[in-house]
């Protein structure tokens, strides 16, 4: 990740720490993909709670890791990045 803007010089990290809030944007996104998920297994005619299920999501939210941290911290930019004054 870029410290700063290459186009405006907008500083992407203002304060220490600002971005281990984008933890719980993580979270609320690696929730709605693995109900998604699991969703989509009881479509293809598993049962609702299965340990292959389970095991689905979990392979589910190791793939989609990387695009999580990337758009979690988006996210949480778009929402306080403009809060804080350089
Ligand atoms: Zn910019």
């Amino acid at each position: 990740m870029n410290s700063k803007c290459p186009n405006c010089n907008y500083n992407f990290f203002p304060e220490n720490g600002f971005y281990w809030g984008a933890m719980f944007v993580s979270y609320g996104l690696a929730s709605l993909e693995g109900l998604l998920v699991i969703l989509a297994c009881s479509w293809y005619g598993n049962e609702l709670f299965d340990y292959v299920n389970l095991l689905i999501i979990i392979s589910f939210m190791i793939i989609l890791f990387p695009l999580n941290f990337r758009l979690s911290r988006i996210i949480w930019l778009y929402i306080f990045g403009n809060k804080i004054k350089e």
